[in-house]
């Protein structure tokens, strides 16, 4: 063969198996909506919950009812019928997607840390939240170091879910493509929770603050964020942290028409409440919370002997949903 001909099918191959390693980095969405359809591709049903056209491609944001997976595929893979949102939750009435949205709505009357604040009932382990509210600060790269040195034997990729807020991706993109690295890597499964776009906090009570304060549009927080992460080749899981764990029962009810399971915490360690089994563990990984990060490379120390043995496990936010609603 030709030696052009060769250096060009190697150029195609290297090309190839970038674009299978790296997620698709979506550049140019316009039309991005909120729009419930079944999408089924030979046995599987799936539930669409946006559509969007990139550079002239329709694509869709697919929900696996039973499993809490996301992905975002061609349109045209999917034999499509629209649904309105009410119909979702009679349809899929006994999948971990709707039993989960029901158990976060009925616990949407207090003001701070509402949502589904435990998971994987009766198990030895955490699951493990790591919010990114906007911050001038670095990533707290430690967290992550931490996590995979002691789990790398145990548990490889281990599974962590990150809350981030567009305005710190626009911030920090270099910290956001080490973390998008470790994920190449196979180090850590990272599952990226919706923290709003602005993640505006003020002075006010709380009944008036985050996403509680006056003239703050849902649209754009959830919307503009989720966009902004498919740009940054993150693909958005069916969750939602309120910032702030802030929010009263009519924006948990908005939420949850976006198709989102608000996710809360109780375990956040820099507020002093301590972890058990199954809890749904928060720490701001932002550098402005040196408490909680001191307190979490403790809690991974005094487990060492646990973790090794497998006693003491990291469970995927998704799957641990799953198993409690079996
Ligand atoms: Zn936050």
């Amino acid at each position: 063969m030709h030696l052009s001909k060769i250096l060009h099918l190697s150029f195609w191959a290297v090309l190839l198996i970038h674009s299978k390693i790296y997620a698709q980095q979506f550049e140019d969405i316009k039309r991005y909506k909120v729009n419930y359809s079944l999408a089924t591709q030979s046995s599987e049903k799936l539930i669409a919950t946006r559509s969007f056209v990139n550079n002239n491609v329709k694509y869709l944001l697919l929900v696996n009812p039973e499993t809490l997976d996301t992905k975002v595929d061609l349109a045209s893979n999917y034999s499509i019928s629209s649904l309105q949102w009410p119909n979702v939750f009679v349809i899929f009435k006994n999948t971990a997607y709707v039993k989960s949205l029901t158990e976060a709505a009925a616990k949407a009357v207090q003001l701070q840390d509402a949502g589904i604040d435990h998971a994987i009932p009766k198990e030895a382990g955490i699951t493990l939240t790591i919010d990114l509210c906007p911050s001038h600060k670095p990533l707290d790269r430690i967290i992550f170091q931490s996590v995979f040195d002691e789990f790398k034997k145990i548990e490889q990729p281990a599974p962590l879910a990150i809350s981030v807020s567009g305005k710190w991706m626009l911030k920090h993109q270099d910290d956001l493509n080490w973390l998008k690295s470790l994920v190449d890597k196979k180090e850590l499964d990272i599952t990226w929770v919706n923290h709003s776009y602005n993640h505006e906090v003020n002075n006010l009570p709380l009944a008036e603050n985050f996403l509680l304060a006056p003239g703050t549009n849902l649209d754009t927080e959830v919307l503009e964020n989720e966009k902004l992460m498919l740009k940054n080749g993150l693909t958005p899981s069916v969750f939602f942290r309120f910032p702030g764990l802030v929010s009263d029962k009519s924006v948990v009810q908005k939420i949850e028409t976006y198709g989102l399971i608000p996710i809360g915490s109780d375990a956040w360690l820099a507020k002093g409440q301590q972890p058990n089994e199954g809890s749904i563990v928060l720490i701001h990984g932002n550098g402005n919370e040196e408490v909680g990060v001191k307190d979490f490379i403790e809690l991974l120390k005094s487990k060492q002997g646990d973790v090794k043995n497998k006693q003491w496990l990291l469970f995927d936010l998704r799957k641990g949903l799953e198993k409690s609603f079996e």
